[in-house]
Formats: structure tokens, C-alpha cells, sequence
């Protein structure tokens, strides 16, 4: 298995991993959890080069699990590293599980953020239902050697709250209210919402995996 090698410098092994994306946050807020877990496995995460210059992947499929497998299963193609992706977004119950995999395009293709979740409130409203319980979801899979080798799904419940409120983060951060902190995920530093949100928890359970692994 390629993906664990011993580091020339003596610092014990380290994963070698591509992220599917092009999107510098995303590798930036992943490249964080792994260093906070460098004291359990050095995780070296790159974006996949030229990612937007190859055949793109239509995530096009009715769950996150699908489209993050099929989507490392697709960029591994062009890798000779293990290729990471993930799929996450916003599940409210009582708009039976939407936006769900549909979150990024809700509103449309090029809506805003402040648009999808005006969206988001118009469809509560229309429902009349006082039910906003919602879930953020995050599926994260790795592809090596033309297979998908791990998948790790986690999930942070909470409810959409009728204004925005905070200023940090992104997507529907503003309306997502965590209960246990007593604030929505765009009041938290971006450390706050790390011990917490979905993409935080899935990415250590790929920690654990790769610390654990007996294949490696
Ligand atoms: P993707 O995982 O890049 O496909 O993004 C899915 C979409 O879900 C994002 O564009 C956001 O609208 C939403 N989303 C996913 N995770 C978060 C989060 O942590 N905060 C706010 N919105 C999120």
C-alpha cells in the first residue's frame, strides 16, 4: 500500500494524501485538523495539481457517501498519491433531508450564501412547521490504487434558527445554531467550530483510521 511512507528526516512515517478540490479554504481548514493531530500521524495534504484542468466529477448522486467515493474514485485516475474527497452539506428534517447534497446549489448555481439561506427560511416559513432541527453532514473518502480503500461520515445536529446571527464562517453557518455552545456555527472561532462540526469529526475518524490501519 502506497499510502504511509517513512519520512527521510527521521520524524517516523507520514500520509501523503491529494484533496480533490480547488478550494484553498477547504485545504486550509483540513490542513489545521491534521495538525492538530500530528502528535498521533504526520499527514502531509496537498490540493490534486491541476484539479480544475481535469475532467470534473458531477456530483450528481441522491447521498454524500456516494458522491465522496465517487468523486476520490474519479480524481485517483489522475494521482499516484492517495486522492481524499469529501461531500458534506445542510439536512433539515422537516424539509424532508433538503438542501442535503443539494446545499452548494439550492438557490441556483451562482447564488450566494445570504440567497440560499433565504431560500432555506422561505421553504421553513412555507412549512409553517415550528420543527428546525437540522443536521450539517460530512462524508470524507479516500481513493488509492483505482479503489475506494476508507469512508468516514459524521454528522453535528442543531437547529436553523429564524435570523442569522455571527459573522465568521461560511455556506449556512449564520443560521445554524449548536445548542450545547449556545451560538451558531458563524459565532465560533474557527478553532470552536472545529471540536464540533461535522468536517472536524470526520476528518478525525480519517486520523484514527490511518493511525490504526493494519494495511498500511
Ligand atoms: P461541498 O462539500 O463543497 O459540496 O459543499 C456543500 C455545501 O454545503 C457548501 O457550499 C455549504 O453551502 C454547505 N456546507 C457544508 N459544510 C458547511 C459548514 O460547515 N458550514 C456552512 N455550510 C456548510
Amino acid at each position: 500500500m502506497l499510502v504511509k511512507h517513512e519520512e527521510a528526516s527521521g520524524r517516523g512515517a507520514a500520509v501523503h494524501l491529494c484533496l480533490a478540490s480547488s478550494n484553498c479554504s477547504k485545504l486550509k481548514e483540513f490542513r489545521a485538523l491534521a495538525a492538530s493531530a500530528a502528535g498521533l500521524v504526520s499527514i502531509d495534504l496537498q490540493l490534486l495539481p491541476n484539479f480544475s484542468g481535469l475532467p470534473a466529477f458531477e456530483e450528481a448522486a441522491p447521498t454524500f457517501g456516494e458522491n465522496a467515493a465517487g468523486k476520490a474514485l474519479h480524481y485517483g485516475r489522475f494521482s499516484d498519491l492517495p486522492v481524499m474527497a469529501d461531500d458534506s452539506g445542510l439536512v433539515v428534517d422537516t424539509l424532508g433531508g433538503a438542501p442535503g447534497v443539494r446545499s452548494a446549489r439550492y438557490a441556483g448555481p451562482n447564488a450566494s450564501s445570504a440567497e440560499q439561506m433565504k431560500k432555506l427560511q422561505a421553504e421553513l416559513r412555507a412549512r409553517g412547521s415550528k420543527d428546525r432541527r437540522a443536521r450539517f453532514v460530512c462524508v470524507i473518502a479516500v481513493a488509492a490504487l483505482g479503489r475506494v480503500v476508507a469512508v468516514f461520515s459524521e454528522a453535528v445536529e442543531g437547529e436553523i434558527l429564524e435570523n442569522p446571527r455571527g459573522t465568521g464562517g461560511f455556506g449556512y453557518d449564520p443560521i445554524f445554531f449548536f445548542g450545547p455552545a449556545g451560538k451558531s456555527f458563524s459565532e465560533m472561532s474557527a478553532d470552536e467550530k472545529n471540536q464540533f462540526s461535522h468536517r472536524a469529526k470526520a476528518f478525525r475518524k480519517l486520523v484514527d483510521f490511518f493511525v490504526s490501519s493494519p494495511m498500511l
